[in-house]
């Protein structure tokens, strides 16, 4: 890394002590940037990397609630409003233990590059809490959203910063938070928040979005090898939105999808996921994986241990940061593997996509190969402001269109600075130029 780079590298990463996740999303889009700067000193020169490294806000606020014992119970809720340079923060909620500051500006910061990539006017925010909805009734959920969005209702505005859904975050949350800012504010104002019912203010396709997506993705880099999804052996991790709605693209294009997990074990299921009762179990019953093998033959249930053993042609990681390491990678590699396109935000560590990388793996980072989610809520807010409607099938040829353009985009600036193929720094340039260039426009803000 050119000495300018490393040195405002250093001083971000000293400014943000102990957190582990956003210096390692720091360091590799760092890592991506030194051909930029060489073509584009006028970026060192207005301190672009500098501002875009510091949040443009941080918002931390206390969330109280009370639980179904009549116990109190303190959490603690966080929005950062990384940069506004394409347009209004956007990005999710995060609802689980392990947030924390340094996660939420890591998923913050992320996003401020997928955005850009997606072509959307679309700026980069995250938000959540380290509150845990595992095994919380429906009451405790709509009380704890409810008081989330008593402080939250204040920082955000369809022009302002527009949260969306991520871990922990779905439909029925997204619905308790919509209807507290309608009360708290009196006003209809559904482009606030996306990822809404489809029947006040949401879009079809939403819901599917992100693992539709990844599979697009995943699919367009296939074919620069002359291969596709038919007849693939695909391994995804998670078995939550994402995932579930992963497995059923690729399964739609040819794929078998033979194995996911959740937090406690994984399946393997040779015949390839039952995508039908798999919904019933996670998304209507909100079960856990392991209720999969009781009511279908010939699969098993493995507690613990990781989904990554089990071999693939295409691994499809959806389920969190950091969760595909250096050993798994080189295992997949050994047996196999062909491509993986990052449903999660993160989920392979920096040695595993060393390791993909250095086998010419085709590897789509999470910024680019997951877009689908985020665009499709510039979609629904583009629905919102003018009052319509679309159909699905309109719907997910905007998606389709999406993907194919930031694969397009991905490649043509990897060919551009001499790195065919690679994806990831393909991404990194695409989205910072953009975001770079709109920051120099608007003077030093
Ligand atoms: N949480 C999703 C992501 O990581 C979607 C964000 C949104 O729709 O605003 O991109």
């Amino acid at each position: 890394m050119d000495a300018r780079l490393e040195a405002i590298r250093d001083t971000v990463l000293a400014r943000n002590p102990g957190e582990g996740e956003f210096h390692q999303t720091v360091t590799e889009v760092f890592d991506s940037l030194g051909p930029v700067h060489d073509r584009h000193p006028e970026f060192l020169e207005g301190a672009v990397l500098e501002r875009l490294c510091e949040p443009e806000r941080q918002i931390i606020f206390r969330v109280p609630w009370t639980d179904d014992a009549g116990g109190f119970q303190i959490n603690r809720g966080f929005r950062v409003e990384f940069n506004s340079a394409l347009g209004p923060y956007k990005g999710g909620l995060r609802f689980h233990p392990s947030v924390n500051l340094g996660i939420i500006k890591f998923l913050g910061f992320e996003q401020i590059f997928k955005n850009a990539l997606t072509g959307m006017p679309i700026g980069g925010g995250k938000g959540g809490s380290d509150f845990d909805p595992r095994g919380r009734s429906d009451a405790e959920i709509m009380r704890f959203c409810q008081s989330f969005m008593t402080e939250l209702y204040r920082h955000i505005g369809e022009y302002t910063d527009v949260p969306a859904g991520d871990i922990g975050v779905g439909g029925r949350e997204i619905g308790y938070l919509f209807g507290q800012y309608k009360r708290i504010t009196n006003r209809y104002e559904s482009g606030v928040l996306t990822g809404k019912g489809i029947s006040w203010g949401g879009s079809l396709v939403r819901p599917e979005a992100t693992g539709y997506g990844t599979v697009i993705f995943t699919e367009e880099m296939l074919k620069t090898r002359g291969q596709s999804f038919e007849g693939q052996r695909v391994v995804v991790s998670g078995s939550g939105n994402v995932a579930i709605n992963a497995i059923a693209k690729a399964q739609a294009l040819g794929a078998t999808v033979v194995a996911c997990s959740d937090s406690s074990g994984y399946i393997v299921d040779e015949a390839g996921i039952d995508v039908d009762l798999l919904r019933q179990i996670k998304e209507i019953e909100r079960g856990r994986l392991k209720d999969y093998e009781a009511r279908r033959s010939a699969v098993s249930y493995v507690e613990g241990g990781s989904v990554w053993d089990i071999d693939a042609t295409v691994a499809l990681p959806c389920a969190t940061q950091n969760e595909l390491d250096g050993d798994a990678a080189a295992r997949l590699v050994r047996n196999g593997l062909l491509a993986v396109g990052e449903g999660a935000n993160m989920p392979s560590t920096r040695d595993a996509v060393v390791v993909f990388q250095k086998a010419g793996i085709l590897f789509g980072p999470g910024k680019a190969a997951n877009a689908g989610g985020v665009a499709t809520s510039a979609l629904e807010m583009q629905q919102n402001a003018s009052r319509d409607s679309w159909s699905f099938a309109h719907t997910e040829e905007r998606l389709t269109e999406i993907m194919v353009g930031i694969h397009e985009r991905c490649s043509a600036t990897a060919d551009e600075y001499g790195d065919p193929g690679n994806y990831v720094l393909g991404a990194n340039i695409s989205g910072f130029v953009k975001v770079a260039d709109a920051m120099l426009a608007q003077g030093l803000i």
